[in-house]
């Protein structure tokens, strides 16, 4: 009775602060301005299954992928397991399932034993490309002391977490073995009992051993279900919606502002009514209040597998600019930003913004526009919406475009054109 009651307070507790966290991680995506994702559903469900469930873009790095394939599906599908031991601690029972599962329970026990030898070896991996081989894809200004520990946290996590999976499944098979106390035969194990030499043969010691890897486990679980919050691991939750909500328009089609549509459109034709006569917002984007919601869960979503920033033209050529960079600093001031509402209220402004705390300026005007990031993010996150919304509060707002483009600016203003000319010399080139 006293390990179930202290497994259910730990279970309500870790459940309770997890879905606080969460709440503040919506609360905090929702600050971001209306954008209207709703459209297309049945497109929305297919993008969401070829890219988050089906992992599609991974596969253009394919040890990466193989890799990273082994970690999600061992994830998802040892939950089942997950749930059986929840169900244990809660009812005192001891593999619950076993019974009404009957054969399938060692067929599946045996799965997921196989599944957690790869999750381990892709986990070892993934840590020696990051350690001893030093990936260049990595590395770069942002990925400083807590992205690089995060990363090696989650995946030392799992290798304990599976490394005490693969122990306990050990222990109860020989336990099974020696017919001790409640430990019926259940379960197959093609991995585990590999381990089972390297343990006691005393059924108490086992007994010990297996019950203190089934709490760790557990318990460990509990622990990096409320880690999520404060890593770039919580992308196993919001890769989902995120590519549903992805952008279906053609990548270069840039969303006009529509105050200066009304403008341009009474300019054209004095008969013109807008539609809305509400305070034009802000143009562009200065903080992280001013860009949309999306731009904010994919601020939440980023991986910072640096995917982005290695085609970046941009980075590759030496500027300070890195997409992967504009994702990070725009999920730090949105979390920044959160922690004063919790702090100070929700109308209290520090005297900082995205622009220029977080993001200089340099790295806005080092972009090309490609869309190359946007192209490789796994996760169909969309860098570039971010630099070109904050390109437009410098420009529009500020009028500090760099003098190269207000030369520009001028001359399609007063000739029509980019050039110094006018758009009726154009061909005189060909005069001769
Ligand atoms: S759109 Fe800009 S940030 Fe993205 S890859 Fe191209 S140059 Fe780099
Ligand atoms: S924006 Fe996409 S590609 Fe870039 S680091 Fe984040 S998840 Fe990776």
């Amino acid at each position: 009775m006293i390990a179930q009651s202290l497994f259910i307070i730990i279970l309500i507790g870790a459940i309770y602060l997890f879905s606080k966290n969460v709440g503040k991680i919506r609360r905090n995506i929702l600050l971001g301005k209306p954008a209207d994702r709703s459209d297309n559903p049945a497109q929305r469900w297919k993008t969401m299954a070829l890219v988050a469930l089906g992992q599609t873009k991974m596969v253009k790095r394919p040890l990466a992928a193989v890799m990273h394939f082994f970690i999600y599906v061992g994830f998802i599908i040892i939950n089942l397991e997950v749930l059986e031991i929840m169900l244990d601690g809660i009812f005192g029972s001891h593999r619950i399932f076993s019974k009404p599962l009957g054969g399938l329970y060692d067929l599946l026990i045996g799965g997921f034993e196989i599944l957690a030898l790869l999750v381990f070896t892709a986990c070892v991996v993934f840590l020696c490309r990051r350690n001893i081989a030093h990936l260049k894809r990595f590395s770069g200004v942002e990925m400083t002391a807590w992205p690089k520990s995060d990363a090696n946290y989650i995946l030392t996590i799992e290798i304990l977490l599976m490394t005490a999976f693969l122990t306990m499944n050990a222990a109860d098979h020989k336990l099974q073995l020696l017919n001790f106390g409640h430990y019926i035969k259940a379960g197959s194990f093609p991995v585990s009992s590999f381990i089972g030499p390297l343990l006691p043969n005393n059924a108490h010691a086992l007994e010990i051993i297996e019950r203190s890897c089934w709490w760790f486990h557990i318990v460990g679980i509990l622990a990096f279900l409320n880690y999520l919050p404060y890593s770039k691991h919580f992308h196993i939750l919001l890769a989902f919606p995120n590519t549903y909500y992805s952008n279906l328009h053609p990548k270069g089609q840039f969303t006009n502002m529509a105050s200066v549509t009304n403008e341009v459109k009474a300019m054209l034709d004095p008969s013109f009514v807008p539609e809305t006569t509400g305070e034009p917002g802000r143009f562009g984007a200065k903080d992280v209040t001013d860009l949309t919601w999306k731009n904010l869960m994919e601020a939440y979503t980023c991986t910072e597998c640096g995917r982005c920033t290695s085609v970046c033209p941009a980075n590759q050529t030496g500027k300070l600019l890195s997409p992967r960079k504009i994702m990070m600093d725009t999920r730090d001031r949105i979390t920044e930003v959160g922690k004063n509402i919790d702090q100070h209220g929700k109308d209290y402004k520090d005297d900082k913004s995205l622009l220029d705390n977080y993001i200089s300026r340099e790295e806005l005007w080092a972009c090309t526009t490609c869309n190359a990031c946007t192209d490789a993010c796994p996760v169909n996150i969309n860098p570039l919406e971010i630099i070109t919304e904050m390109r437009r509060y410098v420009v529009m707002e500020e009028s500090q475009a760099p003098a190269s483009l207000n030369t520009m600016f001028g001359n399609v203003e007063n000739n029509g054109a980019p050039w110094k000319y006018s758009n009726a010399d154009r061909f005189n080139w060909a005069d001769e």
